[in-house]
């Protein structure tokens, strides 16, 4: 499919109406899902009603927005008002919400057409879309290995062109983690900038949610879609939202003096040399771009697994408490008293990953071991911010790799839970830190899989991450390439 402002152009002509830009959409879903497996629902009479609408405003005269009549996929863990939202788990089964989140509540505001709810990780914990409780989601590329997790349908869907874009949610790496192995742009933006309203909440100080396009400019198109204000909120940010897709140069020099730092913990022991070679060849590219390279170290980087794989279970495990089968949701059939109702909706209706981080989540906040993890966690979590604190005053830009390997073989980490979680070094402190990270298609490896380059920004710098992103991605063909499925 085209890019949105093309796409748009076409809507605006009159060359195609929305009810056959979304129709393509639904074919090409209909062919690719028994292979795939990206969607959890497809919502195909909603689809056509959204785009009828839009094709009424156009034949009235009316104006559109950019994203009206555009097809998108939204991660199962927002809740779509009337429309089934699993988060990909049993307990949530049944679930339909009463409620719209913000996010997709702006996003039917400005016309986009939601083509279907994307597969996950159950409760987006995990970073192989392995722990859906429905099916597991291919990877466009090579359909034997997994598409990286936990927003993995929506990164599939979008490389597969099952929809043009999609959201996703990231609480340590699953936008970008999965937009670097399906070969997509994935923006994790600065905590707060897009509203949790809605959002079924894992780890609510690291919950973010944000864009994933086959293009920059798609990608920010999206996010200013999405991001403001909302009173519904209370972490949310009241800031100014600059036009992202409309600041996009691919000249890098036109901003004046760009200095960008490569974090020089992230190379060396543990990452895949072509990874290496690759990320090293596009930080090359920026700088024959006009960019200044500084090499710039984050000693504290390598805690942030070890704090988050406690401070995201200890958030998750009072998230999940609700889950109780009573109010909503799944509840164990045949129990005859209050507690065994209980513990038998909560060890029958979550999975196994799930399981153990509420298990450690409890643990790690029970009263004699508080100190020792929690807080401790908490306490590096500050140091590694402060690392980032100080590498901003040298540079403007961080540059890493997004995960430290390209995509493995479905099964190959199930049996490994600490394997899977190591993946998630390079995207984790920016989490913790709460700063925005990109990750943009920089490559591909020996077997034909992508690799994708992240940049890191100062909080509420997401224009220039986009700017810096953009030069480099019109300056190469990665993006260009598409993956042959069959
Ligand atoms: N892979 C990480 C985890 O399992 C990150 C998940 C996420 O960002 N939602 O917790």
């Amino acid at each position: 499919m085209a890019s949105i402002r093309e796409l748009h152009e076409q809507l605006i002509k009159k060359e195609r109406s929305a009810v056959e830009i979304t129709q393509e959409a639904l074919d090409r879903i209909q062919a690719l899902e028994p292979k795939l497996h990206s969607f959890l629902y497809v919502t195909t009479q909603q689809a056509l009603e959204q785009a009828r609408a839009v094709d009424a405003k156009i034949a009235a005269g009316e104006e559109i927005g950019i994203l009206a009549g555009i097809p998108i996929g939204i991660k199962d863990n927002m809740c779509t008002k009337g429309i089934p939202t699993t988060c990909a788990s049993e307990i949530l089964k049944n679930f339909v919400p009463p409620y719209e989140s913000t996010v997709t509540q702006k996003l039917v505001d400005s016309g986009a057409v939601m083509v279907g709810k994307t597969n996950l990780d159950e409760f987006a914990m995990g970073g192989s879309t392995e722990n859906s409780a429905y099916h597991t989601t291919a990877n466009p590329w090579d359909l034997s290995r997994v598409p990286g997790g936990s927003s993995g349908g929506s990164a599939a869907a979008v490389a597969a062109d099952e929809c043009v874009v999609a959201i996703g949610s990231d609480t340590g790496g699953s936008i970008r983690q999965p937009a670097s192995f399906c070969g997509v742009v994935g923006m994790k933006p600065t905590y707060g900038l897009v509203s949790r309203y809605g959002l079924v909440a894992f780890a609510s100080s690291l919950d973010q949610i944000g864009p994933f396009g086959r293009s920059v400019e798609d990608s920010a198109i999206l996010l200013n879609a999405i991001a403001g204000h909302d009173p519904k909120d209370s972490t949310s940010l009241k800031v100014p939202i600059p036009n992202y897709a409309a600041s996009l140069k691919p000249d890098l020099r036109a901003r004046g003096r760009l200095r960008i730092g490569v974090i020089k913990e992230t190379f060396g022991e543990g990452l895949d040399s072509v990874v290496e070679q690759t990320v090293t060849t596009a930080i090359d590219q920026l700088q024959s771009l006009g960019a200044e390279i500084h090499i710039i170290s984050c000693p504290r980087f390598r805690y942030g697994v070890p704090s988050y794989y406690i401070i995201a279970p200890s958030e998750a495990s009072a998230n999940l408490a609700r889950y109780d089968g009573v109010k909503y949701g799944y509840r164990a059939p045949g129990t005859d008293n209050l507690l065994s109702m209980y513990t038998r909706t909560r060890a029958t209706g979550f999975g196994t990953e799930v399981k153990r981080r509420i298990m450690i989540g409890t643990y790690a906040l029970s009263a004699g071991y508080y100190d020792a993890y929690y807080l401790k966690a908490q306490k590096v979590r500050t140091l590694i911010k402060q690392d980032f604190e100080k590498a901003f005053e040298q540079v403007d830009v961080l540059a890493c790799p997004t995960v430290p390997t390209t995509a493995f073989k479905a099964g190959e980490k199930n049996t490994d839970p600490l394997s899977m979680y190591l993946l998630d070094l390079m995207t984790i402190p920016v989490n913790l830190a709460g700063l925005p990270g990109l990750s943009v298609p920089c490559g591909f490896d020996d077997n034909g899989l992508p690799i994708g380059l992240q940049l890191i920004g100062k909080v509420l710098r997401e224009d220039q991450l986009f700017q810096v992103a953009y030069a480099y991605e019109q300056s190469t063909t990665w993006h260009l390439r598409q993956p042959q499925i069959s």
